[in-house]
């Protein structure tokens, strides 16, 4: 009796946990579809690559287990280490304001929880992403590795300085904050590159401002009122 049933029992039990995980998988799609119309699409957003992507990128997979249920809602969620992964929709604002073409390389300054690179690496060629905090960096390439992002290249280190030996880029985006947008990411933009970028004070209120590189210089225009977490120096 026992010699059949305890096959059959583990069979069970089994199956119950797929069904239950798939049936979780099924509600975040629904979640998933829901943000992308509501916050996206309703706010204004309509470059349709950047809305395929955000329809497709599983952002639960990048929030820490305990907030996962709250992955699709409309807002910033704590990461660990005092740090947040941004709200869906500056994600896909930020990511439109690019206008990013397929065989583009873009730099990112605050990889976070991974999920705006693995947004980025659906769209163009390589992605290569600074993050100050080392926990939080080795658990992003972590989570790209799992879901087979392979274009997706994670430096630990301090963002004021960009990436030397992979520059020029076509695009840069920076999703935290500094008092002013550092020289070098100026000097590692391809003529005719777009950066989005907050700038402000800590604590402050801050202005995402995009700009295109023309002739050397940044033609800057402030597109709205936005709070990121601080752009802090490797000696704060
Ligand atoms: N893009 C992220 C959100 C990042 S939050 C995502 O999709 O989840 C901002 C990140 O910037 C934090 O992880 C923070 O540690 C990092 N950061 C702050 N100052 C930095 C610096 N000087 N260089 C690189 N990363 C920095």
């Amino acid at each position: 009796m026992t010699k059949i049933c305890y096959p059959l029992f583990l069979i069970l039990i089994l199956l119950s946990f797929s069904t239950c995980s798939a049936q979780e998988e099924m509600d975040f799609t629904r979640l998933r579809e829901a943000m992308v119309n509501r916050q996206i699409i309703d706010r204004g957003v309509n470059d349709p690559n950047v809305i395929k992507v955000m329809r497709k990128v599983p952002r639960h997979l990048f929030v820490p287990r305990k907030n996962r249920a709250f992955s699709y809602d409309d807002h910033p969620l704590p990461i660990g280490e005092g740090q947040t992964i941004s709200q869906p929709y500056i994600v896909a604002f930020m990511t439109e304001a690019l206008k990013l073409k397929p065989g583009e390389r873009v730099l990112e300054i605050g990889t976070g929880s991974g999920y705006q690179a693995a947004v980025l690496a659906e769209l163009i060629n390589e992605v290569y992403s600074i993050e100050i905090i080392e926990a939080l960096g080795k658990r992003a390439q972590e989570t790209l590795d799992k879901l087979g992002y392979k274009n997706v290249h994670i430096k630990i280190g301090d963002g004021h300085k960009g990436w030397p030996q992979k520059a020029p880029f076509d695009a840069i985006i920076v999703t935290c904050a500094p008092e002013q947008i550092p020289r070098p990411l100026i000097e590692q933009l391809k003529e005719g590159g777009r950066i989005i970028i907050p700038v402000g004070r800590k604590g402050a209120i801050q202005k995402l401002v995009r700009a295109v590189k023309r002739g050397g210089l940044l033609k800057t225009e402030d597109v709205m009122l936005v709070r990121f977490v601080p752009m802090v120096s490797g000696d704060d």
